[in-house]
């Protein structure tokens, strides 16, 4: 597996915060599993969850994703189809939030765990890959 010494990259690429290697999600993004986490990092073994309940507070982060792309679906349709009527809005804001719950909820987590997880990037692990 390739390492990245780049927070951004680690981040995107839903990574673990302390050797930047184990992936922090089990299943792929499409998938029925797709909140799954392993206890902890296959590659270093820093733990997922620090505290128990640690993710309730994720659902704060992926509200705010999920506004915006509200925000963002709502500007699209009213300048690509020219302020169409109400139910195309709420249509498609609606079928886009569904796409991008996956992708929110777990990048919501990801963003949690690195915010407030308490776990500093450590490039021996990385490099030593144990
Ligand atoms: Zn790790």
């Amino acid at each position: 597996m390739e390492t990245t010494d780049s927070t951004v990259l680690a981040i995107l690429q839903q990574r673990c915060p302390r050797c930047h290697q184990g992936p922090l999600f089990s299943h792929p993004a499409i998938s029925t599993k797709f909140t799954e986490m392993p206890e902890h990092c296959p590659v270093c073994g820093q733990a997922y969850e620090p505290e128990p309940g640690f993710y309730w507070g994720a659902m704060y982060i992926s509200f705010v994703f999920s506004t915006g792309i509200m925000l963002v679906i709502g500007f699209a349709v009213y300048f690509l189809l020219n302020d169409p009527d109400t139910w195309v809005y709420i249509l498609s804001v609606a079928v886009a939030s569904l796409l991008f719950m996956p992708f929110s909820l777990r990048y919501s987590r990801t963003l949690m765990l690195y915010l407030f997880g308490g776990v500093r990037y450590d490039s021996a692990r990385a490099r030593s890959g144990s």
